[in-house]
């Protein structure tokens, strides 16, 4: 394995008034914590690599599904959360990935906010986060209808875009797996999936609807298709009856925005606030700092166990091994072991994405940024891809009389973005901003962070491969993988995925 391993992020650069480059400890560092229930010699019943929220969620449920068993998390970095965290500077609060999360399906992060009694720390966003805006010829914002009548007077979509949309319940049904792209243009016209599928794909995940899997990404649609012939009947028909399939858990079709598919995040802390109360419930099973290499099968007396290799040459042995890790990561450590599978999850494309988040007085901003915030139909002119309002919709988040706005940009879209310097980036993002909302004062605030293979794309035929990996790794006798390559990137995904890995080997272990 590379001893420098895989480049997750590069430092995150914040810009204070006056335009100096300060280098921060972006998220704080913690010292190193040895694990509390360590049977002798390093053994341990589950040692989990990666402590993002899937690793933390997974350790956390074994913990308490199997009681007294030695579980530690290792975690390269001198903090754990991974990607989800959140900075807090001159009364602003930004997350450096997730600004939140939407609940859906049992088991998700709402069930496990009230298990770490979060319950009344949730903070919903205002009701303007219930409008999509969409950024059309580099200057005009559209709200995304979200209602027939709506949807007709909206200047989205030409006469005939409308009436091809309106046809969608006749066209024929067809299960041939297609990118999200082609689904959309099928089913509802080339000028809806040129209008909304591409701007949709690149502004939440930074990727290429022209890649990605429908059947792999938004599997509920396809199933809407498959059950309904059609995506408008069936997504009417559960909304007004709901319905409980064993693949899908849909109580009803929530519409955009509506509670349930409401945004959150915790009140007075963002995103950080979820980490910090799995490190306390971990506490004490959490190694900072320690970056597992390899693993290595071992025969014993007692049976055949894992030993994982530490950089420093150190070793751990453990019954069970969670691999809670980036896909093309795990992949290193899978290699020796499943080759197949280990080359099915290098292939997973993770374009890099960008965060930068800009603060301006409200008075330096002449148009309001109203709604949760906009995606871009990429031109030239304007690199971001998406934004989030985030004093509109968490007013906590930002001091009353500022406006904090955080965009993303990059992606398969604009690989070129990646090698932008911070006070580059910020620039090209600020001079967008000016353009689109008015704005003419210097930002206050500014945040950059690089998210280098962050978000994985489901390109197609992912499906099949991750089910060939998930029973290829099932048969091998200890070893599990989790996160965001396997079910959904959300982090709803990803700690629904953790708790399905916890359930199996919470249930070896006491089984
Ligand atoms: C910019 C951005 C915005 C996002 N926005 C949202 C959003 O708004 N809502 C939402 O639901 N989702 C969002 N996501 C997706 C979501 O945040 C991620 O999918 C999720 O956080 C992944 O968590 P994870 O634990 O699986 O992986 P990671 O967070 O990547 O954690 C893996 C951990 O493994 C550690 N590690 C790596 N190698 C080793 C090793 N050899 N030994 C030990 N440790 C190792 C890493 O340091 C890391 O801490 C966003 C993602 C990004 C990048």
């Amino acid at each position: 394995m590379d001893r420098a391993g895989p480049r997750r992020h590069r430092d995150a650069h914040v810009h204070p008034p006056g335009g100096r480059l300060d280098r921060p400890d972006l998220l704080g560092h913690r010292g190193r914590e040895e694990a509390a229930v360590t049977a002798p010699n390093g053994s341990h019943d589950v040692v989990v690599i990666g402590g993002g929220i899937t690793g933390l969620t997974a350790a956390y449920q074994i913990t308490k599904q199997a009681p007294g068993r030695s579980v530690v998390v290792l975690e390269r970095a001198e903090r754990v959360g991974g990607i989800v965290g959140s900075r807090h500077q001159q009364g602003f609060t930004v997350d450096t990935g997730p600004h939140g999360f939407v609940v859906y399906g049992p088991g998700g992060v709402g069930d496990l906010a009230d298990e770490l009694d979060l319950g009344d720390e949730l903070l919903l966003a205002t009701d303007e986060a219930q409008k999509l805006l969409l950024l059309r010829n580099d200057e005009e914002l559209l709200t995304l209808p979200t209602t027939p009548r709506e949807f007709l007077r909206s200047p989205l979509l030409s006469a005939r875009g409308k009436l091809r949309v309106a046809l969608e319940p006749l066209v024929r049904r067809d299960l041939r797996e297609e990118p999200v792209y082609e689904f959309t243009a099928r089913r509802f016209g080339w000028e809806l999936a040129r209008t909304l599928a591409v701007p949709a794909v690149l502004g939440v995940t930074g990727g290429d609807a022209r890649r990605l899997s429908i059947d792999a990404k938004f599997a509920y649609v396809r199933y809407l298709e498959e059950r309904y012939g059609s995506i408008l009947l069936g997504a009417l028909r559960v909304q007004l009856r709901g319905t409980q399939t064993g693949r899908f858990y849909v109580p009803r079709l929530p519409k955009f925005g509506e509670f349930g598919m409401r945004l959150h995040t915790f009140r007075g802390h963002g995103m950080q606030r979820l980490i910090d109360a799995l490190e306390k419930a971990l506490a004490g099973q959490i190694r900072l700092g320690t970056r597992a290499e390899r693993l290595e099968r071992r025969t014993a007396a007692d049976g055949r166990r894992w030993r994982i290799v530490l950089e420093d040459g150190a070793a751990l042995e453990a019954d069970h091994v969670i691999l809670a890790l980036p896909s093309y990561t795990a992949a290193e450590f899978l290699e020796p072991h499943l080759p197949d599978a280990a080359s099915a999850l290098a292939s997973v494309p993770h374009p890099d994405v960008r965060v930068v988040a800009l603060a301006y007085r409200r008075d330096d901003v002449r148009r309001e940024p109203g709604g949760i915030g906009f995606l871009t139909i990429p031109t030239d002119r304007t690199r971001i891809l998406a934004t989030i309002h985030t004093s509109t919709i968490f007013p906590e988040q930002a001091p009353e009389d500022m406006v904090l706005i955080r965009t993303l940009a990059g992606g398969v879209q604009d690989p070129a973005f990646s090698s932008l310097s911070s006070d580059e980036a910020v620039r090209m993002v600020h001079q967008d901003l000016v353009h689109i909302f008015g704005v003419h004062g210097e930002p206050v605030f500014a945040f950059d962070h690089l998210w280098r293979r962050a978000i994985p794309e489901y390109p197609l035929g992912h499906r099949d491969r991750i089910a060939d990996v998930l029973r290829d790794v099932a048969g091998s006798g200890g070893l599990h993988v989790a996160g965001n390559t396997y079910h959904g990137v959300g982090i709803n995904d990803c700690v629904r995925d953790a708790r399905r890995v916890a359930a199996d080997v919470a249930g070896e272990l006491t089984g």
